[in-house]
């Protein structure tokens, strides 16, 4: 099939999620899965720009929006099977799928996200010491190659492990198989515990008696002292039908949310350490007021998809995001590391998060490994850049890693020390994209198969 016509949008000063850095492109919008192709000499798929950094960025280049390639293929409900065009979203899929009783498998902290962008960055969820990354429950997926040629990767293929996590440099994903999770309510059951500071942030994670489908902790990075790490931990299962009130008429749908925008882009010094402190008390005493609760999956997954372009509240700067894994041996230690410094520059995160890992996926540039994992949001500052290479060293001395769909400024040699398979990754793209045509910012900046 020719491709369809497609026109060419100039797009200045475009940035990812956390809006640093920006980059001037072009992008082309094609209408149809069947008309994706490989545009100019060098291109890259973006899904719904999510990524914080500049992992979805190309200037100079052209972007493949997949925004309109939305379309459901088939779905099974016996098996909950789905297929559908890589440009589908998160959000799709539950509104979708959930009244049948069917939710997605992993998710990240938003539902507007695409299935190629939830495959390129094979992204983790609250349950990833479960059930693993995005791409454990991709039996397959379509791909358009540099040559404009389309193959099926199936697991097992070096083109799936080198595209789950590859952050959108082999190809252009045209279209997934997903198989969902069976669930009876759109509800979860959600038990909150305080924990005083880090040494049992870490226990109620990693203590088997604590355990549950989706855990996560929140931690108060502001406290110093013996309640450094301190902080909440939920725990989150799917409601059965007899945990929901029987008031609720139709256990598998979430009331209607109209979402509010958030108003404009706050001044760069309205985020400091004395306001986060402030929120960090609204969010303990909130979060801590109730321990066991029913709520919907929004409320329990998405709080900040509730509003609008949240991102505005970090101010025309943006902010960056900070994510590392530690394997479990060294994670307590580097953790503590990371917050004393944190603690002592006055660095506040507004949300800082710490989950656990189970086992290591086969994707060759995936991020998860055994262990736990911290994530930062952090306004922008004069001299943050610099503080964050010091956070750099305690991560490699510690046998980390950092995660490239939050990333905006780690040099080379911290991406070639976390990723020991990033020598088969770059030979395997050259071998099915030579001229280097599936190209980024970031590929560019970390001189990933450059
Ligand atoms: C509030 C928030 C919470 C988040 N929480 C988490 C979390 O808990 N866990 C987690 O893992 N991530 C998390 N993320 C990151 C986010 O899930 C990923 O960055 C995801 O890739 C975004 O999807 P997207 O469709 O917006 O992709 P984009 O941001 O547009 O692109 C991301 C990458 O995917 C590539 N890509 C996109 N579409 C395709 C395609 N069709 N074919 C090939 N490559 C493609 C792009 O080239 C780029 O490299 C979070 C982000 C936000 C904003």
């Amino acid at each position: 099939m020719l491709p369809e016509k497609q026109a060419v949008k100039d797009l200045a000063a475009l940035g990812g999620w956390g809006r640093y850095p920006l980059a001037d492109t072009r992008a082309v919008r094609p209408e149809r899965a069947r008309g994706l192709t490989p545009v100019g000499e060098h291109c890259l798929a973006r899904g719904l720009g999510r990524a914080y950094g500049d992992a979805a960025l190309l200037s100079g280049g052209t972007l493949v929006l997949t925004e309109r390639l939305n379309r459901f293929l088939a779905f099974d409900p016996e098996s909950g099977v789905v297929r559908a065009e890589a440009g589908v979203t998160l959000k799709d899929l539950l509104e979708a799928l959930v009244p049948r009783g069917w939710f997605v498998p992993v998710t990240p902290g938003t539902k507007n996200c695409t299935l190629g962008g939830c495959l390129a960055a094979d992204v983790h969820g609250k349950n990833h010491h479960r059930e693993g990354t995005f791409s454990n429950h991709v039996p397959e997926f379509e791909i358009v190659l540099a040559d404009g040629s389309r193959q099926t990767a199936r697991r097992g293929d070096d083109l799936f492990w080198a595209t789950a996590g590859g952050m959108g440099l082999t190809g252009l994903a045209s279209e997934l198989t997903l198989q969902m999770t069976p669930v009876e309510t759109a509800f979860m059951r959600v038990r909150h515990t305080r924990s005083k500071d880090l040494d049992r942030t870490i226990e109620l994670l990693t203590d088997p008696g604590h355990d549950a489908r989706y855990t996560v902790a929140w931690i108060d990075c502001l406290a110093g002292g013996r309640n450094l790490g301190r902080g909440i931990f939920m725990a989150g299962e799917h409601a059965l039908r007899s945990e929901v009130s029987l008031r609720v008429a139709n256990p598998l749908s979430v009331p209607f949310r109209r979402q509010k925008p958030f108003p404009m882009d706050l001044p760069g010094w309205a985020l400091n350490p004395t306001t986060i402190k402030a929120f960090n008390l609204v969010y303990d005493w909130a979060k801590g007021r109730r321990t066991e609760f029913v709520c919907d999956y929004d409320q329990f997954f998405y709080p900040l998809d509730g509003i609008q372009g949240w991102n505005r509240m970090y101010g025309k700067r943006g902010f960056l995001q900070y994510q590392y894994v530690l394997p479990t041996a060294t994670a307590r230690e580097g953790t503590r590391l990371v917050l004393e410094r944190l603690s002592q520059a006055k660095k506040a995160s507004f949300l800082a998060v710490l989950k656990r890992f189970g086992p290591q996926g086969e994707g060759w540039l995936s991020f998860p490994t055994e262990g736990l994992t911290l994530a930062l949001d952090i306004p922008f500052s004069d001299g943050l850049l610099t503080f964050l290479d010091e956070l750099d060293d305690i991560v490699l001395s510690h046998g980390g890693r950092l995660y490239m769909a939050k990333d905006a400024r780690m040099k080379p040699a911290v991406l070639r020390s976390g990723y020991p398979r990033l020598g088969d990754f770059c030979e395997f793209k050259k071998s099915i994209d030579p001229e280097g045509r599936f190209d980024s910012d970031m590929a560019r900046r970390l001189g990933l198969c450059h």
